[in-house]
């Protein structure tokens, strides 16, 4: 028999006039996450249904828990509205899930009213039930070891043991389109993931100084997007070479606003490719306080480069919070794997923490920014990452 998985979403349920959007993009975003798998999606009574092979069923609710909009996922047992029907399926769960002198409960919800019986009616038939089958259970209604879901829904019922939690959030793409800048720091990736949660479809940029910085660390950062790809529905990411832009700051500008300078740089790139590929704002994984780049005063110098949205999803959140998001969302092993970024390059002894924008634009005079921006956005790499 195939499995059959039920996908519950919350959030996108209350969004009055977009509701048949949002559900057509969390449809959309469920099919892609199962692509490559033999399993069919229908929306009924404000939930997704999901068939698939039953070999296949771990698998799938994995994936199926990493689509945004998604609040849970259970795999469920789909019964004619009888007695009898339910209680097959009732006690077929029962010889899966049950363990040895184990205890349980079952929770009946009755969407259904025109239902002969009440919940608390088919939960005492159906803990019967159990109990005359399996004398050697009990019931515990406060603890059990296995909780037995009953719903009761217009045409037919279903049966399940819990739920696998989704991620929440908005479908990926309803909000707009954004550019990610990568780093292989911890924090990006996790700004990517949250940006991603709020429903931005997401291309990622990366600079890079190769030969300074090696291929080690390009791989870094290219397993860093698979990761985010299977929240994103694939990402496609451009790698571009900063290693001329990084010399001619060193070569020419004075070192201790070398870094917001570099930054600066950073984002006339970001925005070149954003508007060519038409991106609305950009994402960055910066928080406030960490470094020395991340002050109010130099944020706001980097920033003033350029008019786009700069969105800094982290900004509220501790490090440990961070970490404990990129461990989640398995980016936190990749991250600090100890290749070089290029930021580390010329870094200055004393960089500056309260960089004044008329200083900064003395100092950038002598950078032809138009030329090295258009340079380096001619030499740019573009890879699909697939999930
Ligand atoms: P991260 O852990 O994301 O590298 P961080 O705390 O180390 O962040 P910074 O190194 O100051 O902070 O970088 C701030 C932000 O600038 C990063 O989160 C990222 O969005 C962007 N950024 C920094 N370096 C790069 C890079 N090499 N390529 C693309 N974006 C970068
Ligand atoms: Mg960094």
């Amino acid at each position: 028999m195939p499995a059959l998985i039920l996908v519950r979403y919350g959030e996108i349920a209350l969004k009055g006039k977009n509701r048949g959007y949002f559900e057509k993009a969390l449809f959309n975003n469920l099919k892609s996450a199962l692509r490559g798998f033999d399993a069919s999606v229908n929306r009924a009574h404000g939930r997704f249904f999901v068939q698939g092979p039953a070999a296949a069923e771990q698998e799938i609710i994995s994936r199926l828990s990493k689509v945004f909009g998604v609040v849970s996922v259970s795999s469920v047992q789909a019964a004619p509205l009888s007695l009898d029907a339910i209680k097959s399926a009732v006690l077929q769960l029962v010889e899966n899930r049950a363990t040895e002198n184990g205890s349980f409960k079952v929770e009946a919800r009755r969407a259904n009213k025109s239902f002969p019986l009440t919940s608390p009616e088919i939960n005492r038939i159906m803990g019967a039930a159990v109990l005359k089958k399996n004398p050697h259970l009990r019931v515990d209604l406060h603890d059990p070891s296995l909780r037995i879901f009953i719903e009761i829904g217009p045409k037919e019922a279903f049966v399940f043991s819990g739920h696998a939690a989704g991620p929440g959030g908005l479908p990926v793409g309803v909000t707009g389109r954004a550019l990610l800048l990568l780093s292989g720091g911890i924090d990006s990736p996790v700004a990517g993931w949250m940006a991603l949660k709020r429903g931005l479809a997401l291309e990622a940029v990366h600079y890079h100084s190769y030969p300074f910085t090696s291929m080690r660390s390009r791989e870094k950062v290219l397993d860093l997007c698979k990761h985010l790809a299977l929240y994103g529905n694939g990402i496609k990411l451009h790698l571009i070479s900063v290693t001329g832009i990084q010399k001619e700051i060193h070569d020419r500008c004075p070192p201790e606003l070398g870094i917001i300078l570099l930054r600066r740089m950073m984002l006339r790139l970001a925005e070149g490719i954003a508007r060519k590929h038409r991106l609305q704002a950009l994402v960055t994984g910066e928080s406030l306080g960490q470094v020395a780049s991340q002050t109010l005063e130099s944020m706001a110098v980097i920033s003033a480069v350029t008019p786009m949205l700069i969105l800094r999803p982290l900004l509220g959140m501790d490090k440990h919070e961070i970490v404990t998001r990129a461990e989640n969302i398995d980016t936190y092993e990749i991250s600090i794997r100890p290749y070089e970024d290029c930021c580390t390059l010329f870094l200055p002894r004393r960089p500056a923490t309260r960089p004044q924008l008329d200083k900064v634009l003395e100092a950038e005079a002598a950078l032809d920014t138009d030329k090295l921006v258009e340079a380096a956005l001619q030499e740019s790499e573009l890879k699909f990452i697939e999930p």
